[in-house]
């Protein structure tokens, strides 16, 4: 199929432009842009789309999420990460999802992505206990069936869990210890051979699915298989994704563990290079930001999920000075509680103007457009493919009607898409040359459908994580203390908005 959109207003995102907005034509044929510019001819086109009071952008990169969570939308509040855990994460008593779930769950937030805007995403798949290949294979059918394009990773851990958090060894009981010892975790050779069936099953298939490896965090794997997975990433030409320094515990188990930081650690071992992308980055030290400056590595920022859990305020201007490519994710759907990343890009465009009262150091609109498309990109590592409205690029975009209460008045078109818009203005979403919303409807799937089967699978499935948040909140008074006595350890940096003060003695 092949389109031609007629003077529409185009935010490019690409070398030339950036955002600045400018009056053209799009020429798209098969999967791909074929040309920009004024007054191109309509002859041969398939359907010529009318641009005028119209404005057309790069599809949005979602680049960091957890579909697996989705399950939770909406369950949890007031928690940090280390507690809030232990009931999304079960230690305890998970039992594998069945593939059709998996699908099910994969499905509500692909569509949720596709009808605002989100047509790239780097879904990290997490499993418990561990993800086995039909698992994977159903998240790939989800994206494959609703036409995007997706990045999946096989999130891995495989040190045992009392040995990932500082001091847990003096905080939990004994018969706690006992049941987290008895699972056995996988091997790097278990993992690594389990990585290569998927590449071969699903890495750059239909031009739009990638398979990602994805060691969950430095402290949470052992250092043979965080290098493993990055000479895998390397022999595959995969993005290799990993959580580094969300949350203050974190900060403090790299100078417990390794007596140097996290980042630090993945340094020395070989495994931060351009291929990796860092979820988070808020505890980062000025040493940390120079490695991964030299190293060429790139950080997801989370700015929601970031305040619901508490974790922190990341670095923005430090990272930016260095020249640290950040693209923009959700993170999990229970700890936003959705894909969106219209919300994102305004949460980003916000929390850094209010961290400081030097003002010109928060994020410009532009910044934040380049952070939710391109840069997105950049951090899967198809910058090449997708991003940018560009000759030669796929035919991922969005176009918007400018008549709506969004875009009226009309001022900063760019300020318009960070601060106003929240994806209703929507009316058409392309993927690979191919529309796949249009006037707020998914065109390859049956939404109502599959949300009533989802709906339900869900009284079986909620009484079973009940009992699992039931089991797991055992760990809960251990994960208390180890959380105040991290909060209250004095590293010489603060991401928080002020210091912990003295509650951390109560
Ligand atoms: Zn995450």
């Amino acid at each position: 199929m092949s389109y031609l959109i007629k003077g529409a207003t185009i935010v490019a995102m690409d070398g030339a432009h950036g955002a600045e907005p400018f009056s053209g034509d799009i020429l798209i044929g098969d999967d791909r842009i074929k040309e920009i510019g004024e007054n191109l001819s309509a002859a041969g086109v398939g359907e010529t789309i009318d641009g005028r009071g119209k404005l057309v952008m790069p599809g949005l990169t979602n680049a960091h999420v957890h579909s697996w969570e989705a399950m939770f939308k909406g369950r949890y509040d007031n928690l940090p990460l280390e507690l809030w855990m232990l009931l999304c994460y079960p230690i305890l008593g998970a039992v594998p999802l069945p593939p059709r779930l998996v699908y099910l769950r994969t499905m509500i937030v692909g569509m949720e992505c596709l009808k605002t805007g989100v047509t790239n995403v780097l879904d990290d798949v997490l499993e418990m206990p561990t993800q086995d290949l039909d698992q994977l294979a159903a998240t790939f059918q989800a994206y494959d069936d609703l036409g995007m394009r997706a990045n999946l990773s096989g999130h891995i851990i495989n040190r045992p869990f009392s040995e990932t958090i500082p001091f847990s060894d003096e905080y939990l009981p004994e018969d706690l210890k006992a049941k987290v010892s008895a699972a056995v975790p996988p091997t790097t050779e278990a993992f690594v051979e389990l990585a290569e069936e998927a590449v071969s099953r699903f890495h750059n298939k239909k031009g739009r699915l990638r398979y990602v490896v994805a060691p969950s965090g430095p402290q949470r794997c052992t250092d043979d298989m965080l290098v493993a997975a990055y000479e895998l990433a390397d022999k595959h030409d995969m993005a290799y994704h990993i959580h580094i320094l969300e949350s203050k515990i974190q900060a403090v188990t790299g100078h417990e563990f390794y007596g140097k930081t996290l980042i630090g650690h993945m340094n020395d071992i070989g495994a931060l290079g351009p291929r990796t992308t860092i979820a988070h980055s808020i505890w980062v030290t000025d040493e940390d930001i120079a490695m991964m400056a030299d190293a060429g590595s790139t950080v997801v920022h989370n700015a929601i999920s970031n305040q619901k859990l508490g974790a922190g305020i990341m670095p923005y201007r430090k990272l930016m000075d260095a020249g640290i490519t950040i693209g923009l994710g959700s993170d999990g759907i229970s700890t936003n509680d959705t894909p969106r990343i219209f919300d994102v890009m305004k949460a980003a465009a916000l929390l850094h103007k209010v961290s400081t009262p030097d003002y010109p150091q928060g994020p410009t609109a532009s910044e934040i457009l380049r952070a939710g498309t391109i840069n997105g990109a950049r951090t899967a590592m198809i910058d090449g493919d997708t991003g940018s409205l560009e000759a030669g690029k796929k035919a991922d975009l969005l176009i918007l009607n400018m008549k709506t209460l969004n875009f009226t008045p009309l001022n900063d078109v760019r300020n318009h898409l960070v601060y106003c818009e929240n994806g209703t203005s929507i009316e058409k979403v392309m993927v690979n040359g191919e529309i796949v919303v249009e006037d707020n409807r998914l065109k390859r799937v049956d939404e109502a459908a599959l949300l009533e089967e989802l709906r339900g699978h869900l009284p079986e499935f909620q009484k079973q994580h009940a009992q699992l948040e039931a089991l797991n909140s055992a760990f809960r008074p251990a994960f208390e203390q180890i959380h105040k006595r991290c909060c209250g350890h004095d590293l010489g940096i603060n991401r928080f908005s002020r210091p912990p003060g003295d509650w951390y003695q109560a």
